[in-house]
């Protein structure tokens, strides 16, 4: 059996509370290399933790915030100039993931962005209740209470005999608890401590819901300034950029 890796690229919110880098994960399953959102500083969390980009085939997106999908053009290019690929580029997204990816690409970068790439741009808009299969690595997207419009998502992913779910940023609802049932590993977002919102996770609402989620590990990530204030009452697992979860 093949082991499962999850390298912490960035874990913090949107405000890099820390100095943290925005979101990122790269998973390594069954020598599929997966990137779970990319925030605007992923390949410069990639480079100082001495790891490639070149591997990475596919990129799951799980909403359209900048936090979250604004590195995108930096490892566009990092493609083309510095470590050139000519294999596909598959991202996965809720509806409107090309428009969306392609309009901050241009935006950014108005000449690269209007001239073909010399490798393939592969869009995928998920649905939920469905599954996606690549590279013995199975992909179920799900609703989070986030942003409405396009919908925000967790995955749900699976490889071997192991699952893994990425809430992506969310806020509470029940569903989580029958996403995470039977899962190794939850990468669950705890944006603020005190602050209690309907499209963000609090650490006390996670805590007081503990009981109820079936997952071995749990790691709590896209940490606000709150959470970071407060993490010696803190009594679960903080991710941090650069920490490996092998499962
Ligand atoms: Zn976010
Ligand atoms: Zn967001």
């Amino acid at each position: 059996m093949q082991t499962d890796r999850v390298f912490f690229l960035g874990t913090g919110d949107a405000y890099s509370a820390g100095g943290r880098y925005q979101s990122a994960y790269l998973l390594e399953s069954c020598g599929a290399f997966l990137l779970l959102d990319c925030g605007p500083g992923t390949l410069g969390s990639l480079k100082r933790h001495e790891l490639s980009a070149s591997p990475i085939d596919t990129i799951l997106l799980s909403h359209f915030h900048g936090d979250h999908f604004a590195g995108l053009p930096f490892l566009f290019l990092e493609y083309v100039y510095v470590n050139p690929r000519t294999k596909p580029l598959r991202i996965i997204g809720p509806p409107g993931v090309e428009d969306r990816v392609m309009q901050i690409f241009r935006a950014m970068y108005a000449d690269s962005g209007a001239a073909p790439l010399p490798y393939e741009l592969q869009f995928i808009e998920a649905q939920p209740g469905t599954q996606l299969a690549f590279d013995n690595v199975k992909i179920e997207p799900f609703r989070v209470p986030h942003q409405e419009h396009p919908p925000s998502y967790g995955y749900a992913i699976r490889s071997e005999d192991r699952k893994i779910v990425y809430s992506g940023d969310t806020g509470w609802t029940d569903d989580l608890l029958m996403h995470t049932e039977d899962t190794d590993l939850f990468i669950c977002e705890c944006s603020f401590f005190e602050t209690r919102l309907a499209t963000h996770l609090d650490y006390p609402r996670i805590a007081e819901n503990l009981e109820r989620f079936g997952t071995k590990r749990i790691v709590l990530t896209h940490l606000g300034q709150e959470v970071l204030s407060r993490r010696q009452e803190i009594d679960l697992e903080i991710a941090y950029d650069g920490l490996i979860a092998t499962l």
